[in-house]
Formats: structure tokens, sequence, C-alpha cells
């Protein structure tokens, strides 16, 4: 690991002024993602500002629902009672994350700002976009190495079936990112610029020509903390995720899905997919054909028919075009405990 500099901040203010004044500068909260990053070499920070000790680790009720600071460790959101109570979909896409010890660790805004874990993004020897852009400059303090995509006719069982773009296939690792989009949480930044608020469907985005960007967020802000707004679907939430092994895998697919129901009639419904695009993966056209239809299985297999619209494997991953509605119909089914 090269040598860094570390700092270590107690004021946004001072997080982004920090951040702001050097290239090469990386905000440290959990460290489960960027510490490795580093180890490999994938990173290379010129220094590293601690903000743990920064007064965003709460989590509150609001006028319109609830907040949750950047830096509230995932353990403590998944345990939290009113997550539990009013956003049960929440509670278990954490607890489907990563080991127990990670959890305690790793804060809410570091869990948005993890990277792809694409064997060729970790492997300095190998080609991969996102690592090493072709642009020369971009994205200052990672490693070079050759550019390409290792993945696109390589192995890419986990990768993307969604919104991949001919310079990255790579899949969003997080399972709290998918409840989050699908609970329509808008997250709030600060930055040099000032304060500014995210759809969290906007907050990740696609590779395209810049696989290298993960998010929108603009140089030196700060994730301050997410807004989940109240919702009827404590009820009728299920978090379902498919993986290689019981514990501490990312998902191959994973479903995270909230239904509002009135006599076995769907009034409202949010769905949305993991381990399957470059962003947590929205499923609106599945969610509009459920809206005022009653929840049956039949219902449902139309529902993940119409998400899978435009889904192309890549060799590897091609059962995931089988597995993810399989996965959409089986989280449904036992969202509406019809399973
Ligand atoms: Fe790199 Fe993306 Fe290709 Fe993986 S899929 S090798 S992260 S460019």
């Amino acid at each position: 690991m090269n040598p860094f500099q570390f700092t270590r901040v107690t004021t946004p203010k001072a997080a982004i002024s920090a951040i702001t004044k050097e290239r090469g500068t990386y905000f440290l909260a959990g460290g489960t993602n960027l510490i490795d990053l580093m180890k490999r070499e994938v990173i290379i920070p010129e220094r590293l500002v601690d903000i743990n000790k920064l007064p965003l680790a709460t989590i509150e009720k609001t006028a319109t629902g609830l907040r949750i600071g950047a830096t509230a460790k995932n353990s403590t959101v998944a345990d939290n009672e009113l997550v539990k109570k009013h956003f049960p979909l929440l509670s278990q896409a954490l607890n489907a994350g990563a080991s127990a010890q990670l959890r305690n660790m790793a804060t809410v805004g570091g869990n948005m700002m993890q990277r792809t874990r694409c064997p060729y993004f970790y492997d300095t020897s190998m080609p991969c976009n996102k690592r090493s852009p072709v642009q020369a400059g971009v994205d200052k303090g990672q490693a070079n190495g050759p550019s390409g995509c290792g993945a696109i006719g390589g192995h890419n069982r986990m990768h993307a079936i969604f919104g991949a773009s001919g310079k990255c296939i790579a899949v969003h690792p997080s399972d709290m990112c998918i409840a989050l989009v699908a609970l329509d949480a808008t997250v709030n930044v600060s930055g040099p610029k000032g304060d500014r608020t995210i759809p969290f469907i906007d907050f990740h985005r696609l590779p395209g020509d810049l696989p290298q960007k993960d998010n929108t967020l603009q140089p030196g802000e700060l994730i301050m903390w997410v807004d989940l707004p109240t919702n009827r679907f404590a009820d009728n939430s299920h978090y379902l995720k498919v993986r290689d092994r019981a514990s501490y895998a990312f998902a191959l697919v994973s479903v995270g899905v909230g239904l509002d129901i009135k006599r076995n009639t769907i009034q409202d419904v949010r769905l949305a997919m993991g381990g399957v695009a470059h962003k947590p993966w929205r499923l609106t056209a599945a969610e509009e054909f459920l809206k005022g239809k009653p929840a049956t299985e039949a219902n449902f297999k139309q529902a993940a028919a119409l998400a899978m619209q435009g889904a192309k494997g890549y060799g590897e991953n091609d059962f995931k075009l089988t597995l993810a509605p399989n996965t959409i119909v089986n989280a449904l089914k036992t969202a509406t405990k019809t399973a």
C-alpha cells in the first residue's frame, strides 16, 4: 500500500474543504471497500479524510418519514425499531448484505459509494475501463493499467443484463440501495456549491462512455443523509436475494418489493432489482401493470415478463435471463403471502 496522509474532521464544512483542496483525496467512513481497493492498488489515495466523527449517524423521524444519517452503521439501521416497523424492506436488504462484522463497520454513505465487485476491476494486470479509463487525466488517484473490458467476452457470470454499454457490463453490488430505490428515497448532499437533493434512482448511473463514474456526485460533494417517505408497504414487503452461498456473497439477482394491498387488489407497488445493472434497477413497467390488479401468480408472471424486456446476456450470465423473472415472481408471492 502506498503512503498517504490522514486527516480527521468533525464538521461537514471541514470535510468538504479538505476534499476540495487537494486531488487524490478520499472520504473514509467504515472503509470496508476502500481499504480493500487501496491494498490492491486499484485506488491510490494521496490523502484520506476520516468522516466518522461527523454528526451524521442519527436515525430520526421527520414530518414526511424517516431521515438516516450518512455515517449510520448498516447494522444500526437494520436493527432500528422505526426501520423494522415502517421500512422492513430496508432492514431485510441490509441484513442480506455482507457479514455481521462488515455491517457493524459499513455506513449508509459508504454502502452507496462501494465499487463493483467485477474481478477484472480488482486485478490491476487485467484490462478494465472502469479502473483505467482511456481519457487521460480522468480520475487521478486510480491505478494505471491496460484499458478495455475484460468481462465482455471473458468471465461475466456476475455481470449486467440491463443497461450495460460496450465499455462496461459491471453491476452495482449493494443490497441496501435496491431497497432505497424501491422505497423512493432521496439523498441530501452538501458540496462546495451548496446543498442539493437527489432522487435515489438518479444517484447511481449507467456506464455509457464513462464507466469510471459510478454516480452523479459532483467533485467535493459529501453525502449527508437519506430521506425515506412514509408509505403503506410495511405489511407486504420482501427482499429476496439469490446468491451462490447462504452468507457473505453478492447477489446473482435480488428483488426488493413493497405492496399496498386491499381486498387482494394491489393499490400500489414498488419493485427494484439488484445484481442486474450498473445501478439499482427499478421495474416501473411491472409496477404499472400490477396496479389495480389482483395479487395472483398469473399477474406476477406477466409483470415479470414486462420487467425483462430489453434484457441481454453476455454468455456466462445468460442464466440470469431465467433467474431474474423467477425471482421477481417469488418475491411478489412471498410479499403478498400467496407463496
Ligand atoms: Fe471493468 Fe466494467 Fe469491464 Fe468489469 S465490466 S472489466 S468493471 S469495464
